[in-house]
């Protein structure tokens, strides 16, 4: 948050302004920026808060003298009797305060009407998907526990044949108007009626299914398309599937977060997917028509003979699809990892020191081996059968 403004330049007033100027300058700016004259704008509904603020310290003669001496310290969380949070204007009639000269605005605004339909809340969940499901999409079933219409009553709360009747402590209106003590002196203020909760109908007979709240706690599975490229903690909204709304009010959401399983086979970075690929010396060395796994099957690759270990190769269009274009997909990366062989046998050994010696390396002498002997082409067979053994399926 900003630094907080000095109050008096928050009001557009001077230090020494007296209490009609210091009200006058408030209701310029309470109507300009009243929430109800600004739907949905949270600068202006900042801006009125701002302005509240500033009017309420600077209205009451103590509180403007704590704050011309110690500013916004004088009020800061903890001090100045609780002014760390300015919410207190939902219970004031501001048509009351004000009288006509802003009756026009605030006397039909939502404050004043606690019967107004609202949203119903929103409900959170979790599924959890396999590695492939988030890549490319799934239909999945949730279940929930979510209030639906009771059947008994069809919602009205009331025994069947019975009905809800007008109550008689806000004569259906749903609101009371009540007085109240304020730093403006003694106002006139509308709260939603307790009797009734603010429906302005009382039920005489309850229905018994649901108590009489018209919705009943249900167990639910709801068929949920989970779109191709979601990643592990991504969170999407099912609008409209949440709790019922109040008077008539829509459905909240259902925020469903996602949790991804990994892979043994592949790591997955954004809409990139990565595969480390063990390959032998020799496929190294004189190149391979490599087959490599993908997230739809395998494909074969061609890899140049001389290939150095780490080096990454790229699949184009093979990886993880967009969220918002699955059209577009990422790429897959092969890193392949030359494994220097082991436990060789003598015929190998054999054969990796004439290779050496072919080379022009530095000769050693030769081991004598203890394995039966074999004909020549017995042991080249048997040496490069090991070397060349595809090492793909580990
Ligand atoms: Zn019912
Ligand atoms: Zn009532």
């Amino acid at each position: 948050m900003a630094e907080k403004r000095d109050y008096y330049e928050v009001l557009g007033v001077s230090k020494t302004a007296d209490e009609k100027e210091l009200k006058r300058a408030y209701r310029k700016l309470a109507k300009q920026y009243h929430p109800d004259t600004n739907p949905d704008d949270k600068v202006a509904e900042a801006k009125f808060r701002e302005a509240t603020e500033a009017y309420e310290v600077l209205n009451d003669p103590q509180k403007r003298q704590q704050y011309d001496q110690f500013g916004h310290a004088a009020f800061s969380q903890g001090a100045g009797g609780g002014y760390g949070g300015f919410g207190g204007f939902s219970g004031m009639d501001m048509g009351d305060i004000f009288g006509d000269f802003f009756g026009d605005i605030f006397g039909g605004g939502r404050r004043a009407n606690p019967n107004a339909p609202r949203q119903g809340a929103s409900l959170r969940a979790s599924l959890e998907l396999e590695f492939k499901e988030a890549v490319f999409g799934v239909e999945k079933d949730l279940n929930i526990t979510i209030s639906e219409e009771c059947s008994t009553c069809s919602g009205s709360g009331a025994k069947p044949g019975t009905k809800p009747e007008t109550c008689t402590t806000c004569n259906g209106s749903g609101q009371v108007r009540y007085n109240q003590q304020t730093m403006f002196g003694a106002v006139s203020s509308v709260r939603p009626c307790s009797t009734c909760n603010g429906t302005g109908k009382t039920i005489k007979e309850k229905c018994t299914t649901c108590s009489g709240g018209g919705y009943v706690k249900t167990k639910k599975r709801i068929s949920v398309t989970i779109p191709a490229g979601i990643e592990d903690g991504q969170t999407i909204r099912l609008r409209g599937k949440g709790e019922p709304g109040i008077n008539g009010g829509p459905r909240g959401d259902i925020l469903l977060t996602l949790y991804v399983k990994s892979s043994k086979d592949f790591e997955r970075v954004g809409n990139d997917i990565y595969y480390t690929m063990p390959i032998t010396f020799t496929q190294a060395a004189l190149g391979a028509e490599l087959v490599v796994p993908t997230l739809e099957g395998e494909v074969s690759y061609p890899m140049n003979a001389g290939t150095q270990t780490g080096t990454r190769f790229r699949l184009r269009g093979k990886g993880v699809p967009y969220l918002n274009n699955s059209r577009i997909r990422g790429d897959q990366y092969i890193t392949v990892v030359v494994e220097t062989p082991k436990n060789l046998n003598e015929e190998q050994k054999e054969l990796l020191r004439k290779l050496e010696e072919s080379l022009g390396g530095k000769k050693s002498s030769p081991q004598k081996g203890n394995s039966k002997k074999k004909g020549f082409f017995d042991k080249m067979k048997d040496g490069l059968d090991n070397m060349f053994a595809e090492d793909d399926n580990k």
